[in-house]
């Protein structure tokens, strides 16, 4: 810090300069007052000085005697008060005079007669030296601004003295303390310390200052402890979603992706770089609208928190399956902001591998293994299904019960592998024929076929027509070997339900019949169940 700028060098010169100017001021005033008395009493010590020659000036006068008039003058000139005197006579004669020149300041005294009273015989003029009278006024006065410098310094000295000890000194140790505080180093927080324990205004100053350092440096050491903690605990968080297997997501109101962890990158193949603002999430997973209503669902619904799903996706020319947890955030600042446009989380695991062994295993337990048709158990609970639907939409189930003929002696002539390999053949014509999505197929046994569609006008006719297809399709020649091929018919039992069987039972029983029914007139055709021979 420059010198000039120190507090206490700045009163000391302000003391200094007003003690100084004010010993100015003072002393020119006493000065010219000094002058004036000066000059009053030289003028009266002048007038008496005349007063003791008056006497003696008026014989003189009287008498027009030049040579005392001249003595009288020289003596009067004698002293340094008086530059000039002149003694005149009647008609203001001169009688005498000395050193007068056109000075108009004077002092007159009549000279009156000797021994007639009133009577004037001439005038004693004094002219004091004025010069001198200013000179003596500026010696003293000069004596009395040197006594006063001083005096304004002495006490200029002792006042700055006093006022560094008992302010400035106070405040600078107070601003050096001060300056050694550094708020990202609580150790430099001490307490200021003041001398005498003054209980003035600094020692209040310094009391409140500490009392407030004092908190400061609570809230401080709280916050750092805070700081610290909320940096382990930030750190670990993002250590788990940076590192997470699992992908992890936030999604604003428009589904849009605002966040997400490395894991989730992966998955999707998202290049770290690329513009989040444009990563619409329903679009990086199939069936985009399902998934969109579903979000607007969660959203919707208070009591719905969390969902989980598997969901497909396909990533490039793969096709994966997600396991996706999504989970509404309701933290302070979104429970302000209503459900439409709160945040949801995602967190998804690829399932792929579990998704198919799963798939596989549901895919074994409803299907026959060679054939790959629904097993008869599968197929049972769809046919249940299939006629409930029937019933109630008032259609009607048409439901075939195809038996091959004389299948054994294929396995007897070509081996049982052959045997396998006619009713895969098999099977694939049938599931041909009846691929629709709600079209039944199933394995029912052995060399037994059962296939059902729903139909919403039933037409006799048409579903003969699909029957001698199949029947058709069956015929034709397979080939069991390289060089070998086989023909082989089936017989074909037709019931439509409910009509002719309200439950499955009835209904399977009528179809099974009406086969055998045709096995025994001699296979190969295609017979509709006839209530009326079965009652
Ligand atoms: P029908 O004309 O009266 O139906 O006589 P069929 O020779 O077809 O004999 P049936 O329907 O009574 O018996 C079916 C035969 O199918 C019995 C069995 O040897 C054969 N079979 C059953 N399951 C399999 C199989 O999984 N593979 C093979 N290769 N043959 C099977
Ligand atoms: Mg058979």
């Amino acid at each position: 810090m420059k010198i000039s700028h120190k507090l206490y060098v700045r009163v000391a010169l302000s003391i200094a300069l007003i003690s100084v100017l004010v010993s100015l001021a003072s002393s020119t005033l006493s000065y010219y007052s000094g002058l004036d008395e000066r000059k009053a009493t030289n003028y009266l010590l002048v007038g008496q000085l005349a007063k003791t020659m008056e006497k003696t000036a008026a014989i003189a006068a009287y008498l027009a005697d030049r040579e005392l008039s001249q003595e009288i003058v020289n003596g009067l000139l004698s002293n340094d008060l008086v530059k000039g005197v002149s003694i005149s006579g009647e008609a203001n004669m001169v009688i005498a005079q000395g050193s007068i020149n056109n000075q108009t300041e004077r002092v007159s005294i009549k000279l009156m007669h000797p021994f007639i009273t009133d009577s004037q015989v001439g005038t004693l003029n004094l002219y004091p030296d004025d010069k001198y009278i200013q000179q003596q006024a500026k010696k003293a006065s000069k004596k009395e601004v040197m006594l006063m410098l001083l005096h304004s310094i002495v006490i200029a000295f002792f006042v700055s003295l006093m006022v560094h000890r008992r302010l400035t000194r106070p405040i600078q140790n107070l601003t050096d303390s001060f300056a050694s505080i550094n708020p990202s180093d609580p150790q430099t927080m001490r307490m200021l310390l003041l001398k005498n324990g003054a209980r003035d205004e600094i020692g209040k100053l310094v009391t409140g200052i500490n009392s407030l350092m004092h908190e400061l440096h609570i809230t401080i050491n709280n916050e750092r402890e805070l700081r610290q903690k909320t940096q382990e605990l930030e750190s670990k968080f993002r250590l788990i979603f940076e590192q997470a297997s699992a992908g992890i997501c936030l999604l604003d109101e428009d589904n849009m992706v605002t966040t997400h962890n490395p894991a989730f990158a992966r998955y999707f193949t998202i290049a770290d770089n690329s513009d989040m603002a444009t990563l619409h999430f329903p679009q990086l997973l199939n069936n985009v609208e399902k998934l969109q209503e579903l979000l607007n669902e969660i959203r919707r619904e208070d009591t719905l928190d969390q969902i989980t799903l598997d969901i497909e996706c396909t990533v490039g020319q793969t096709t994966k399956w997600m396991h996706c947890l999504f989970a509404k955030l309701s933290d302070q600042r979104n429970s302000q902001r209503n459900n439409q446009s709160c945040l949801i989380e995602v967190i998804l695991h690829d399932v792929t591998e579990r998704a198919e062994r799963e798939f596989q295993t549901r895919f074994e337990a409803d299907h026959d293994p060679l054939t790959h048709l629904l097993n008869r158990r599968a197929g049972e609970k769809m046919l249940h299904k299939a006629l409930f639907d029937s019933i109630k939409n008032r259609h009607s189930l048409v439901l075939m019960m195809i038996d091959l003929d004389k299948f054994k002696p294929v396995n007897d002539t070509y081996g049982h592998e052959a045997g396998d390999k006619v009713l895969i053949e098999i099977a694939r014509r049938i599931k041909n024929r009846f691929c629709l999505p709600t079209d039944i197929c199933i394995r029912w046994g052995g060399d037994e076929f059962v296939v059902a569609r729903q139909i919403a006008n039933f037409d006799q006719q048409l579903s003969g027509q699909q029957a001698e297809g199949i029947l058709e399709d069956i015929l034709a020649p397979i080939h069991v070997s390289e060089y070998e091929k086989c023909e082989i018919g089936a017989s074909i039992g037709i019931v439509i339900g409910p009509n002719d069987g309200k439950v499955l039972h009835e209904l399977m029983v009528n179809a099974d019949n009406t086969m055998y029914q045709v096995k025994e007139k001699g296979r190969g055709h295609v017979a509709f169940f006839d209530s009326k021979k079965h009652l």
